[in-house]
């Protein structure tokens, strides 16, 4: 049988990364890892967290076709390496990917089955909180990320691709949830 794709969305800050490495991990899924034209922080790892490359390299991807999909975040590019995900898909393997709304358009697009999730803070306040308590970025990217935060929930209603809400008030009952939803599926 092949294996599912689960898209999942959701503002900076929400908490994605740990909630889809706990998920991954009990649903025994591969976790899609993405190419970037970000620089790394100091905590992340090339080829583990993202593929961090050039900008000119990733256009040679983009031509190439080796991309899934990709979108321009914040000024920087960010793409689904192709060929995992479709042998992951096709040995059997269910795929996570963390990735933002318009490159969520094009998936759910190319997968009408996909399990497409979107991840919310339990208030604006404590987004802020988690947001700041991050401490990667300098005031003027924090900004940036709760005003697109802001801008991506609003995109992600109006995209009318998620079929679940699921609010991350608490990691280990988030990931029951999300648990649940993806063994029903
Ligand atoms: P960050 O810089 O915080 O790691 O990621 C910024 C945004 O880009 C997040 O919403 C993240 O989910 C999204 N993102 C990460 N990888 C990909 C990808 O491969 N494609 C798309 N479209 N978005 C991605």
């Amino acid at each position: 049988m092949a294996g599912k794709l689960i898209v999942i969305s959701g503002p900076s800050g929400v908490g994605k990364s740990t909630i889809i490495r706990e998920l991954a991990s009990r649903l025994g899924a591969q976790i899609s890892i993405s190419a970037t034209t970000r620089p790394a922080s100091a905590q992340e790892k090339d080829g583990r967290d993202y593929y961090f490359v050039s900008r000119r390299r990733f256009e040679e991807l983009i031509r190439d076709d080796q991309l899934l999909e990709h979108a321009e975040y914040l000024g920087n590019y960010y793409g689904t390496p192709r060929d995992p995900i479709d042998r992951a898909l096709s040995e059997g393997r269910d795929v996570i990917l963390g990735i933002e709304v318009q490159g969520a358009k094009k998936v759910a697009k190319l997968f009408p089955d996909a399990i497409m999730i979107f991840l919310h803070p339990p208030s604006e306040d404590e987004l802020v909180r988690r947001i700041r308590s991050r401490a990667r970025d300098d005031e003027s990217v924090i900004q940036r990320r709760l005003d697109n935060a802001r801008a991506e929930t609003a995109q992600a209603q109006e995209a009318d691709i998620y079929r679940y809400w699921v609010v991350n008030d608490e990691l280990s009952r988030a990931v029951d949830e999300l648990e649940r939803i993806c063994k029903q599926e």
